[in-house]
């Protein structure tokens, strides 16, 4: 199934439930704008290289349109167009004043020099200048890109328009970014996960956790449940994956991960296992955070866990979606589970804007807020209309969306 097929069937399920008209429902599900771009550079070699870029400007009804930059040897124009709209009921679920957009290259970044990921970056920006900006497109780092890139990104900005910290999120602390935005989406998948154990009236202590991905996103929400005394029994990556019963040592891990280039194979202290036993992992709650797609109608059956974090975009296929649902697993989708990034990035373009800084506390205190404030609504909203979190949270988000573009008018 296409990405884009995948986040439309949810779409219309929300859709239905709220009873939008036939037109409304073609406007919001067609992106705004859509571009790529040639990207011609010369590699370190002398030799010349020309990728494509992509930027899909989904939705703009709420505000500016605001999405990642993904740098994956994959990447085309479907994955862009669907994450774009993951992005417009994102931004709408937690009510930040935001529309979506996604943006990609497709290009290994693990294939390329800095100076070659730089010279990308920068050519990117000189190709799309015109159609990002503060109050237009506000662009941040997803797969493959890094808040150094982000850093160039508001640099060559700068080079057309003048100094503009707010044109990109994401960037480096000491180049115009805030603390707390590199942790923000991890704590959010943590920080929500506690919510809704407690929603479920489990005990947080000693809950059993698996999670696939050890990257930005896995490693903080690792730390943070495992600070909250869950037990981290399964844990991987692209290059292995360990479980143990009694709970792997989470900073033990980080100190791996960080010696051995980010990666987790050769850990000592738990036992080998293969990704898809991971994903079948006997556990509480199972927390994909690495790639899209990996949960299927061929593994759902073996998944364990009654609890799902969708943690990364899209993990579970609409198929796998549906054994689930009626199977009673309850599951946290990715609209909700990883909203406290972009939170966390709007943060960082208020503080720009102002050109003042808030302290670390102050950060994770809203971040709280914000993303507590919309959990309890999708909860209130999933329990009375007898529907899953997951059509609650797109309910929500498509709702605001329809609102807006209403109140603003189309004409
Ligand atoms: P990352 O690149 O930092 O980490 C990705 C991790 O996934 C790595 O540990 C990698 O080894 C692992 N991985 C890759 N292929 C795998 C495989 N086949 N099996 C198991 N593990 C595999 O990326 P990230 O920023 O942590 O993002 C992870 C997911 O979260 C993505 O879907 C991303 O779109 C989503 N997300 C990220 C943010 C953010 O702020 N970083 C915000 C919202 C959503």
């Amino acid at each position: 199934m296409h990405a884009t097929d995948a986040t439309r069937i949810y779409f219309d399920r929300a859709a239905g439930e709220l009873d939008l008209s036939e037109s409304m429902r073609r406007l919001l599900s067609t992106a705004k704008r859509e571009v790529q771009v040639q990207i011609p550079i010369e590699r370190d070699s002398g030799e010349l290289a020309t990728y494509i870029g992509y930027r899909v400007q989904h939705n703009d009804a709420r505000g500016p349109f605001k999405g990642g930059l993904r740098y994956h040897h994959e990447v085309d124009l479907d994955d862009v167009r669907a994450l774009a709209a993951l992005m417009t009921w994102k931004t709408a679920v937690v009510n930040i004043p935001y529309g979506g957009a996604k943006g990609g290259v497709a290009v290994d970044p693990r294939g390329c020099s800095t100076r070659e990921l730089e010279r990308i970056t920068r050519r990117f920006v000189d190709a799309i200048h015109d159609l990002f900006g503060p109050d237009v497109d506000i662009p941040a780092p997803d797969m493959g890109t890094n808040a150094d890139m982000m850093a160039w990104i508001m640099n060559q900005y700068g080079k057309y328009h003048g100094f503009s910290p707010a044109c990109v999120t994401g960037k480096p602390v000491e180049y115009h970014g805030i603390p707390g935005r590199e942790e923000a989406t991890g704590r959010g998948v943590g920080a929500l996960t506690l919510k809704l154990l407690g929603r479920l009236g489990r005990r947080i202590p000693g809950t059993r956790i698996a999670i696939q991905g050890f990257g930005n996103v896995g490693t903080y929400a690792a730390k943070f449940l495992a600070d909250a005394e869950c037990r981290i029994v399964a844990v991987g990556d692209a290059s292995a994956a360990f479980h143990a019963s009694a709970g792997l040592d989470v900073l033990e891990l980080l100190r791996h991960a960080r010696e051995h280039g980010g990666r987790l194979a050769g850990f000592a202290g738990g036992d080998a296992i293969t990704g898809e036993e991971l994903l079948a992992a006997d556990c509480d709650v199972l927390i994909p955070a690495a790639l899209g797609g990996v949960i299927t109608s061929g593994n759902a059956a073996a998944v364990r866990a009654p609890i799902i974090v969708e943690a990364a975009n899209g993990p579970v296929q609409p198929e796998a979606d549906a054994i689930f649902t009626a199977r009673g697993t309850i599951l946290l989708p990715d609209i909700l589970a990883n909203a406290g990034g972009v939170t966390a990035s709007w943060f960082e373009w208020v503080q720009n804007r102002q050109h003042y800084q808030w302290g670390i506390n102050r950060v994770r205190q809203e971040l709280d807020r914000i993303l507590g404030e919309a959990f309890e609504q999708v909860w209130q909203l999933a329990q009375s209309r007898q529907v899953s979190l997951r059509t609650a949270a797109y309910m929500l988000g498509v709702g605001r969306v329809a609102r807006a573009t209403v109140l603003g008018g189309v004409a």
